[in-house]
């Protein structure tokens, strides 16, 4: 044999010119931005909790899911999967595909949501707006099907954030939003968080923030804080990854599957709040940042408060850290509507009242 074997490659030319340009625009994009901030609003009731909110509203698509969208797309690109003209496709509640049509649209890529019909107008319009397409099912376990089905069909790539988010993401380091919360952190009174509390949806926050802990040695303790319909909180208690649940009114959190990116082992305690008590609490913290966030947001700050709650029960001091994951503009005709409140029977009052009184005495634990 006088030359080579030649298989089909990947990597033509034009393809590597393509990539190189890609991650151009992906960087060029990341240096625009700054990092975000780490909020700490004070409550007179809680006296030695220090409470910090990592605000991930003020990404250029308004949540944290930003940091999501980029790190898939960098996973796609690096792994030769996404290319010139490929058909992005992916399984979403809104938040994850509204970041996906802007790094989309940054890279001239055709992009398809698949989502339930219940999901919020405001995330339709803005998907729409960073000219993605929005498909439409009924029920949210019927999303990763319809995607894949999309995908194949076109010869395209299924991002797949429920599969992909912990890997994706570099948890050692790079920036990611463990190691900017560690860092900002570092300068504080308690600059080691006695917990670090967040909501789980892919479960890849929570996932990066736990391998994160355990790989600089430290002694901040992860609480995953669940919600009403949501596979998670079962499947932690009991083990058994297959469980199933009815699906989730708080949008971004809760699965009606135990989605592949949770990983149990990496968390040191689990709760589980109302969705009453989780409206309740976006309403109070809206109320003292002068600006409305999202009902993820107010599921997390429940936890926060659930640990805050447990710490003075055991007269420990300390901080605590969760996020902001996007804002409550997002939410206007839904937990910030009293007509759809009522229509949810969702009565927030007694869990509102309950929850100013701590705050403002550290009256009334609310574990
Ligand atoms: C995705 C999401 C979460 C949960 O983050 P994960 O890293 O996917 O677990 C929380 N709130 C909102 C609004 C989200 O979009």
């Amino acid at each position: 044999m006088d030359h080579c074997i030649k298989g089909r490659s990947a990597l033509t030319p034009e393809n590597r010119e393509w990539t190189r340009r890609a991650i151009r625009v992906l960087e060029a994009d990341g240096r625009r931005s700054a990092d975000t901030h780490l909020v700490k609003p004070d409550f007179p009731g809680l006296r030695g909790i220090d409470i910090y909110f990592k605000d991930e509203s003020t990404h250029p698509t308004g949540s944290l899911k930003h940091r999501l969208a980029r790190s898939l797309f960098l996973y796609g690109i690096c792994n030769g999967r996404i290319r010139e003209g490929t058909l992005l496709v992916e399984a979403s509640s809104g938040s994850t595909a509204v970041s996906e049509a802007y790094f989309a649209r940054l890279l001239g890529l055709p992009f398809v949501a698949v989502m339930t019909r219940s999901t919020s107008q405001q995330k339709i319009q803005a998907i729409e707006r960073f000219g993605g397409r929005c498909h439409f099912v009924e029920h949210a376990r019927e999303v990763y099907g319809a995607a894949q089905a999309i995908a194949d069909e076109a010869g395209g790539y299924y991002l797949d954030q429920f599969t992909h988010a912990e890997r994706a993401t570099d948890w050692r380091g790079n920036n990611n939003i463990a190691e900017s919360i560690f860092r900002q952190m570092s300068g504080e009174h308690h600059a080691v968080p006695a917990w670090v509390v967040m909501s789980a949806g892919t479960g890849g926050t929570s996932a990066t923030i736990g391998r994160f802990i355990r790989y600089r040695n430290l002694d901040t303790r992860l609480c995953v804080v669940d919600v009403e319909g949501s596979a998670f909180y079962e499947a932690w208690q009991s083990g058994d990854m297959d469980v199933t649940a009815t699906g989730s009114r708080i949008e971004g959190i809760g699965r009606p599957r135990v989605e592949p990116s949770f990983i149990p082992t990496v968390i040191d305690e689990m709760i589980r709040v109302p969705d009453e008590a989780s409206i309740a609490a976006a309403h109070v913290l809206s109320d003292r940042l002068f600006r409305r966030v999202g009902g993820s947001t107010g599921t997390n700050f429940m936890g926060v408060l659930c640990m805050a709650s447990l710490m003075r029960e055991q007269g420990r001091t300390g901080s605590l850290v969760t996020l902001i994951c996007d804002s409550g503009d997002r939410y206007a005709t839904s937990y910030y509507d009293e007509g759809w409140l009522r229509a949810q029977r969702l009565d927030i009052g007694g869990w509102r009242a309950r929850i100013e009184r701590f705050l403002d005495t550290g009256e009334g634990s609310l574990l």
